[in-house]
């Protein structure tokens, strides 16, 4: 049985997390975020980066469907407090501590890939 230790810190670069990893996370790409912790799941056969942490006003999570995302950058261009990227193909939440869960990116993702709670 895995170590849960090992499995919630066995990486802090979240690009290197397997499936059913997570990791708090604070690196230097990352802005003002002082800690978010982002968990790789697998669910139905779809992987789900998922991001949770302070955003502006309360707490937030970000769910990206890493199958789904085509790269469009549409969330991260019109995301009007810079809180996402594009990490090669991938969106991804560079600075969750901005989010105001206006809910911008997950009404404009053509492919349903982002939500926002
Ligand atoms: S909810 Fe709004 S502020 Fe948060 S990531 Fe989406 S577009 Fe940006
Ligand atoms: S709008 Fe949707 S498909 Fe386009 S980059 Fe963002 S998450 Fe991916």
């Amino acid at each position: 049985m895995p170590n849960q230790d090992n499995q919630h810190n066995a990486n802090n670069n979240p690009n290197n997390l397997k499936l059913n990893q997570s990791a708090d996370v604070t690196i230097p790409n990352y802005k003002s975020c002082d800690s978010i912790e982002i968990t790789v799941k697998p669910v139905n056969k779809l992987t789900i980066k998922q991001y949770t942490g302070m955003g502006k006003k309360e707490r937030v999570q970000i769910d990206i469907v890493v199958n789904y995302c085509k790269g469009c950058e549409l969330c991260v261009a019109f995301c009007p407090e810079e809180v996402l990227v594009m990490n090669k193909e991938t969106a991804e939440v560079i600075n969750i501590s901005r989010c105001t869960k206006c809910n911008i990116c997950e009404y404009l993702c053509p492919d349903f890939s982002i939500s926002v709670e």
